[in-house]
């Protein structure tokens, strides 16, 4: 209650908790957004002029382009759990009309990677479909939801790339009878962790010609790998 009542009523950063008239302050928000981070991998300490890590770099990636907007890491990380684990899905107002601003005007839908309906039943929301409900207020767009997904029972923790994958391709499909909208896309995602669910949705629409973007809100980085074991 307390927590709930500071951040409506003391305007702190969600980060540094000094005074700040947005959820992030302006150095924080700075210091948390999507820079020296390998968009595809997670890898950590890119160049400046790098796009991508050097094992990335020969990907050929099923959307046009992805924007991704903070690494998901200190205050983005309590932030978001705020939204997804205490009932505060309000705090999808974080994400500006500047975070979006790139597709302005270019895009005719928006739509959400399909959440766990376990999750989103405990919850009594989708967390990614209200997210992408507000950017496609943000940039004026429909909202469209073209994607059914089966439950998953097993835990997404300590599993490779490769069998998160195969796991979610045989979950993810899109919704029987929905038509695909014309014109380009929005694949909208809240955490990026393996990047397997927006490959696997991309690749779908990949399939029937789509032309596709993607935003996603926070990417996990990969650890740094540790020298000393
Ligand atoms: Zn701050
Ligand atoms: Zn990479």
């Amino acid at each position: 209650m307390w927590t709930a009542l500071k951040d409506f009523v003391l305007p702190l950063c969600g980060n540094c908790e000094s005074a700040s008239a947005s959820y992030f302050c302006q150095p924080c928000r700075d210091r948390l957004a999507f820079k020296n981070v390998c968009p595809l991998c997670g890898q950590e300490g890119l160049a400046h002029c790098q796009s991508t890590c050097l094992s990335c770099q020969n990907e050929t990636t099923p959307w046009d382009k992805l924007k991704i907007s903070f690494v998901y890491r200190d205050g983005v990380i309590q932030w978001i759990r705020k939204i997804k684990d205490q009932s505060r899905p309000e705090l999808w107002r974080v994400v500006s009309k500047e975070d979006v601003m790139e597709f302005q005007d270019r895009i005719d839908a928006v739509l959400p990677l399909p959440s766990d309906p376990l999750k989103r039943r405990k919850r009594g929301y989708g967390s990614s479909e209200l997210l992408a409900r507000r950017i496609a207020k943000l940039l004026n767009s429909d909202f469209i939801e073209l994607f059914d997904r089966k439950p998953s029972f097993k835990s997404q923790r300590d599993r490779s790339l490769y069998e998160r994958y195969a796991e979610l391709r045989s979950e993810i499909s899109l919704k029987p009878h929905q038509k695909i909208p014309p014109g380009k896309l929005l694949l909208v995602d809240d955490v990026m962790t393996t990047g397997a669910s927006l490959w696997i949705c991309a690749e779908i629409l990949q399939a029937k010609a789509v032309e596709l973007e993607a935003f996603v809100v926070a990417r996990v980085p990969k650890a740094k790998p540790c020298h000393f074991s």
